[in-house]
């Protein structure tokens, strides 16, 4: 059991589970069955007891409502991270409006959550039946995530593991200015995780800034039609009163994600092309 397994086995899930294609059941238009979700991952990997995982805890990372890989499982010497790139079908409609979510986006969004719980689940799994111990945080009964419940314990727009966060640890890519995480494969897509206590090689940080990745070309910002964006950074509120307000069309799906896509960041990481005089 090692890294190379289990992306090759979250890559053929990727390709063969019905749920990453849509069904009758979710759409019978013709027009979308079948519509592929999600295309095959990459995958880094950090050790539990990295320092920088110490470093979310801090109010300006994540705050001290993180839960460290130990405390998600006691013995944890690795924590995997998985970067599935939406497929270009999904990301190409989300450009045909600069402010209506397409439903395609919305698919990926919402049915795409239950693929990733699968794949997520399956990994964890697998590792488990290998003899050792595994905890998924994202589908774990102790993930804990606010939207904007007032008298929650947990500050507003936060949960106690953030796949972008671990990404970065993991050494997948770093932030950019739309706050996603820009990867080799861009930074339109999804993320799951996997603490085990199985060691695993760590990935190296080809990055030590938080925002190296990022061309800072601030096409992401301009995009976005709720204004979230300004010189203090982004507003999770507007987002998320912005993506919650889509779902008058679209409920009981709701998004956005107009600041993944038609950016230079969408399919690649843009300092890479920038460097060989293609950035776009
Ligand atoms: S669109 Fe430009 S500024 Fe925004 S995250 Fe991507 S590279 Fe950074
Ligand atoms: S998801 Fe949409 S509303 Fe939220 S920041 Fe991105 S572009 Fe703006």
């Amino acid at each position: 059991m090692d890294k190379e397994h289990l992306l090759k086995l979250a890559g053929d899930i990727t390709d063969q589970s019905p749920k990453n294609y849509i069904q009758a059941e979710t759409n019978s238009d013709a027009a979308y069955l079948g519509m592929r979700l999600f295309e095959r991952p990459v995958t880094g990997v950090a050790a539990a007891d990295d320092e920088a995982f110490e470093a979310l805890l801090a109010p300006a990372a994540i705050g001290p409502h993180f839960m460290r890989p130990e405390q998600w499982l006691p013995g944890a010497r690795s924590v995997i991270s998985f970067f599935l790139p939406l497929s270009d079908r999904v990301k190409d409609a989300n450009k045909r409006d600069k402010d209506i979510p397409a439903l395609e986006w919305l698919y990926g969004r919402i049915e795409g959550q239950m693929f990733i719980n699968e794949v997520s689940a399956a990994i964890r799994d697998e590792i488990i039946k290998a003899g050792h111990h595994a905890v998924s945080p994202s589908i774990d009964e102790r993930f804990d995530f606010n939207v904007n419940i007032p008298g929650k314990a947990l500050p507003a727009y936060t949960s106690n593991w953030s796949e972008r966060h671990v990404a970065y640890v993991c050494g997948l890519g770093t932030f950019g200015l739309n706050t996603c995480i820009i990867t080799e494969l861009g930074t339109a897509g999804r993320f799951f995780s996997v603490v085990t206590d199985m060691d695993l090689e760590p990935t190296a940080r080809n990055y030590t800034g938080l925002y190296d990745y990022c061309i800072r070309c601030g096409v992401c910002l301009k995009k976005c039609p709720a204004g979230a964006f300004s010189k203090d950074g982004k507003s999770n509120r507007d987002c998320s009163v912005f993506m919650r307000g889509t779902s008058l069309f679209f409920k009981p799906r709701y998004g956005c994600g107009k600041c993944q896509v038609g950016v230079p960041c969408e399919n690649t990481n843009p300092c890479v092309r920038a460097e060989k005089g293609t950035a776009s």
